[in-house]
């Protein structure tokens, strides 16, 4: 049954000024599983209205932290009641297997609660090293009302790196989730008004990136502005900032590395190399999309690596054996053929896959070139696609070159059992995360980040709360002295 959407804001169901909504159909089966309301200039500018009122006269920045904290404690309850329906509407509308669906539900919900308990944390400083009649303390304010855009692949676990951090804080925010899966969003905004959050402090306005993003992007009612998604669509959102000087923080695309060294155990390698390709079908931002392989074992483990592939099971997300579900659109899907076409013209060498499946959905077999050549483009551009690149190192100083040969700077996994090259290839890679021995972990309390050409800003840990705050600098005189001119 087709879920059909309006806008959520101001505590309550808004219709599209336009009448349009836009269906999204399910790349597994065709069928439309949803509709979303197409919002224009004046649903986004009334979202941004509200969360504007909200946060200037509303209850929400003016409460305790612990009256913040206990109000989304509950948010988080009725999260977690939630799980199953939440988790169907991402398996269905973004084609990812259920289980790993549930994970992602899951994941928002355990950083729902740490953000909650943020919330008594979130504290200043004093500074009593100013003179005896002098005082400073410096307080963290929040910054006001939080644009947030979203993408299609993680729409609730990416909602909930950046929703109740920035809710912790006190500001209240305006979510624009992604034309093709915007479902999560809405719902949760709903479960947000029943666990007691004041209207107006979580407003979601579905739609294009142009008109609801650029509104977003371009308000002078917006005081920060939170976005995840491409490179492209991340430096367009910079200059649009530049006319109101508006923070922004970015988390973008990557092309992270597994590291494999000849000392690694390698079955955990082979097990953290493909979870770290085919997640989401390979669509993640964190996708370990290169294999860089210690030429000593290279041939023995890219033949594991292939056979350990070949037993994937690609299919009905709805499975809960299926551990590979569909690519997001059509389109999307012949953009990663045309780069497995590229690579192949290349010359890099298909060991595995490289062809659409049947079985009716947008499936895509699982794909592994091997001796890629770093001039080759699937060794520098984010494919987005369930496509490992292995290329092969003798040292460690050229694996470390050939990770950092990247404009990205997200992730990289390093496997090894000597303790001094996990040390050194952490230190030295040029990325905002590094896993040993393991891959694409992360934890409510930890926080996530890019560099280069994946972003800047941090975000969940208290660093992800910290985000959504300024400073304010007060220094009081308790004594005689008024300034120096008096001294
Ligand atoms: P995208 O950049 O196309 O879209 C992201 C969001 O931006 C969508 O909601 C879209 O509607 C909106 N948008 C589009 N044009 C806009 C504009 N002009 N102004 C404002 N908003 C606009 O990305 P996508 O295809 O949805 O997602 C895939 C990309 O996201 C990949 O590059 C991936 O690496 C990245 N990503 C990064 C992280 C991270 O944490 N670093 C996490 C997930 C995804």
């Amino acid at each position: 049954m087709t879920r059909r959407y309006d806008h959520f804001f101001s505590g309550r169901e808004v219709k599209p000024a336009s009448g349009r909504y836009i269906d999204r159909r399910s790349p597994a089966t065709g069928e439309v599983v949803a509709s979303f309301a197409e919002g224009t200039h004046s649903d986004a500018s009334d979202a941004i209205a509200a969360a504007r009122k909200a946060f200037d006269e509303g209850p929400w920045p003016r409460m305790t932290g612990a009256e913040r904290g206990n109000i989304m404690f509950r948010f988080a309850e009725l999260i977690e009641r939630d799980l199953e329906r939440l988790a169907r509407i991402e398996m269905e509308e973004v084609g990812k297997p259920i289980r790993f669906a549930r994970a992602d539900i899951r994941g928002a919900i355990g950083m729902t609660r740490f953000a909650a308990g943020m919330a008594t944390q979130i504290h200043g400083e004093t500074f009593t090293n100013l003179g005896p009649d002098r005082v400073a303390f410096v307080k963290r304010e929040p910054i006001g009302v939080v644009g947030m855009i979203i993408p299609w692949n993680f729409p609730a676990d990416v909602l909930a790196k950046k929703l109740p951090y920035a809710m912790a804080s006190g500001c209240t925010c305006v979510v624009k989730p992604s034309e093709f899966t915007s479902g999560t969003a809405l719902e949760i905004a709903k479960l947000a008004i029943e666990a007691g959050v004041p209207p107006g402090v979580v407003n979601v306005v579905t739609g294009f990136g142009d008109p609801v993003g650029e509104v977003l992007t371009t308000s002078p009612d917006v005081n920060l502005v939170s976005f995840t998604g491409s490179t492209r669509v991340g430096k367009r959102i910079i200059s649009n900032s530049a006319e109101t000087i508006k923070p922004v923080a970015l988390e973008l695309g990557g092309k992270s590395a597994n590291i494999v060294f000849a000392d690694a155990d390698l079955d955990a390698a082979i097990d953290g190399v493909l979870f770290g390709i085919f997640l989401n079908t390979g669509q993640c931002c964190v996708s370990g999309s290169r294999l860089l392989v210690q030429d000593t074992i290279a041939d023995d483990f890219m033949a594991r690596l292939v056979q350990a592939a070949k037993k994937l099971k690609v299919g009905d997300p709805s499975d809960e054996s299926t551990d590979i579900g569909t690519m997001i659109h059509a389109d999307h899907m012949n953009k990663v053929l045309g780069y497995i076409r590229g690579a192949r013209d290349e010359g890099a060498d298909l060991r595995l896959g490289g062809e659409p499946l049947d079985g009716g959905g947008l499936y895509l077999a699982p794909t592994i070139f091997d001796h890629v050549d770093p001039k080759m483009s699937i060794f520098r551009e984010e494919v987005f696609g369930p496509v490992l690149s292995a290329s092969r190192f003798s040292t460690m100083d050229e694996a470390i070159a050939l990770a950092n040969d990247s404009a990205y700077g997200l992730a990289n996994s390093v496997w090894s059992s000597d303790f001094n090259t996990v040390m050194t290839v952490s230190s030295k890679v040029k990325s905002g995360l590094v896993w040993a021995n393991t891959t694409l972990e992360v934890a409510p309390q930890l926080p996530f980040g890019g560099v280069k050409a994946s972003g800047y800003g941090v975000e969940t840990g208290a660093a992800g709360v910290e985000e959504f705050t300024v400073s304010k600098t007060v220094l009081m005189n308790s004594g005689k002295r008024a300034n120096i001119y008096s001294l």
